[in-house]
């Protein structure tokens, strides 16, 4: 059936009165609240055990509150998708803390350090949304968990699931010298008003916000569903651009600019706005057409404005500067003066992967040459700020004898790798360790190399490491090798750039597992020769 008449149907938005569960997850949001599942996982499941769980509320529910079930070891990614939920699943759980805006204390980095080491066996990986996942979690230890979070207001809550996820922000809201507006107040209130809240705990699917006065744009707004952007207007004043609808996956969009400018004031209302046209509007019948972004491209920019506008805020938006032109390269590597004099410190560990004991370390760290304060970024790094000037060296050495590197390769400085088949049920490949060997490999032969170029890999078809926006981006799946052998590889897309152009997939361009090292530097070194003075990899490739 054509789309067309398929879609005269109804897309299941509740604005138009398709209020009826239209398929299986929308049941089960129906019937109960994601965020109810919060009780039943204290007073039942924790003493109970793993096999008395609901399986609505195992596989559903309990995203709300940032738990995954894992993938059981051994399963090879041939059989992804091809099992039922109950073979692939561990016993166990990834949980996801979420950091908004990636701010973070010592006091709360060292809860988490313990709660990895005596509840994740030590696992911990920053994520390239500034959160914090832990794995092999057990249920009965999940109130434990959320208690030591809680007492140091830290939380789980609606860090996965059809929510409102983390509230991205740049790790120097505050102290970045070059900063348009420090968005900490804006990030705050939202999140202190409606995460958690009934209002929104019922989206089509997920929800991503960004919110950032940073200049280099670090928190990637163009693929999130909702993103502020710090600017000033012609009159001087200090806001937001308001863009909508950016996301990746398979079918990747970037975000439109809605051409108007938000207050620091009015940023909840707006993205209280924003999310409602989303739950309102937004296509439920089929979850691979739920996102955002499929609305926004069906609207456009200008009816969507014109709905937030009359049917929610009750008041129209003043025109804005249009957003500038996309910038090549955002991170927070390295070391730099704040506003304040001091300096902050960024540095790599390698593809986001950390442990409860590294996690303490940059705690006593942060404490020791710092003032405490540590930032995640959306890149899988992290920041320690408030460094006097006169020990930044003292203190990059001490994270060098650690690994973590504050003047990392540009290989490692630009790798991300997500979870994969390590824990992730819909893996084909492992992601991981594959990078972390990618890394060293790069370094190895081609140590002088030292022009930006981004490695993002990724386990399977989605897009959790952005595969789309990388200079070289790696798409899990099984290839056939030289003996015609099904084995791990990836299927490679080049020349993504945020903001600018999503990755090229070149028909039929795919390395086995074992011969990424060899394509990837190849190619590299093609570039590094032929490349133009000032030349991009994506305007080079
Ligand atoms: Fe899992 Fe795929 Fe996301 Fe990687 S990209 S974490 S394999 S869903």
């Amino acid at each position: 059936m054509p789309p067309s008449v398929r879609r005269k149907r109804g897309e299941g938005q509740w604005a138009l009165g398709y209020r009826e569960p239209l398929n299986k997850n929308e049941e089960t949001k129906k019937n109960d609240d994601g965020l109810n599942v919060r009780r039943r996982i204290i007073d039942i499941y924790s003493k109970t055990g793993f096999d008395s769980i609901d399986p609505a509320d195992l596989r559903g529910r309990f995203r709300w509150y940032g738990l995954y079930t894992q993938r059981r070891p051994g399963i090879d990614g041939g059989k992804t998708g091809a099992l039922p939920d109950e073979e692939l699943d561990d016993r166990y759980f990834m949980l996801r803390i979420r950091i908004d805006g990636g701010q973070l204390d010592t006091r709360q980095l060292r809860v988490i350090a313990d709660i990895s080491n005596r509840y994740g066996r030590g696992t911990a990986d920053v994520t390239d949304r500034q959160n914090i996942q832990l794995h092999w979690v057990e249920i009965e230890n999940v109130p434990a968990i959320w208690e030591a979070l809680e007492a140091v207001g830290l939380t789980t809550t609606e860090a996965c699931g059809d929510t409102p996820r983390v509230i991205i922000g740049c790790p120097l809201a505050g102290i970045a010298a070059d900063e348009v507006i420090d968005a900490t107040p804006q990030i705050r209130d939202v999140r202190d008003r409606y995460i958690g809240s009934p209002e929104f705990s019922n989206l089509p699917r997920k929800f991503k916000s960004a919110i950032s006065g940073c200049s280099s744009q670090c928190t990637v707004p163009e693929i999130n569903d909702v993103a502020f952007v710090g600017v000033v207007n012609d009159a001087g004043e200090a806001g937001y651009q308001l863009l909508v609808g950016g996301g990746l996956s398979t079918n990747p969009m970037f975000a439109q600019s809605l051409g108007v400018f938000v207050r620091p004031e009015q940023v909840h209302e707006v993205w209280k706005g924003v999310t409602s046209v989303f739950r309102d509007y937004g296509y439920r019948r089929l979850r691979s057409r739920a996102r955002l972004k499929f609305l926004v491209k069906d609207w456009g920019a200008e009816k969507f404005r014109q709905v937030l506008e009359q049917e929610y805020l009750g008041y129209a938006l003043p025109d804005g500067p249009e957003p500038a032109a996309p910038l090549p390269h955002r991170d927070h590597v390295g070391i730099h003066r704040q506003k304040d004099g001091n300096y902050y410190v960024g540095f790599a560990p390698k593809v986001g992967r950390l442990n409860g004991d590294l996690l303490k370390v940059i705690a006593d760290l942060a404490d020791e040459y710092g003032s405490g304060r540590v930032r995640t970024t959306a890149e899988q790094k992290m920041v320690i700020l408030d460094v006097p000037e006169a020990r930044t060296e003292e203190l990059a050495a001490e994270l060098a004898r650690h690994d973590l590197q504050v003047r990392p390769s540009v290989f490692r400085r630009q790798t991300m790798a997500c979870t994969g088949i390590e824990y992730c049920k819909l893996a084909i490949v492992e992601t991981k360790q594959r990078g972390m060997d990618l890394i060293e490999e790069l370094e190895k032969r081609l140590p002088d190399f030292d022009q930006p170029l981004s490695i993002n890999i990724n386990g399977c078809p989605n897009a959790c490491a952005r595969i789309q926006v990388a200079d070289i981006g790696l798409k899990g799946q099984l290839v056939v090798d030289e003996s015609g052998e099904q084995v791990e590889g990836f299927q490679i897309h080049l020349g993504g750039r945020v903001g600018a152009s999503f990755g090229r997939k070149v028909r039929g361009l795919k390395t086995t597992a074992d011969g990424l090292a060899d394509y990837v530097e190849r190619v590299v070194r093609k570039y590094d020769e032929q490349r133009a003075e000032g030349e991009s990899f994506a305007d080079w490739v």
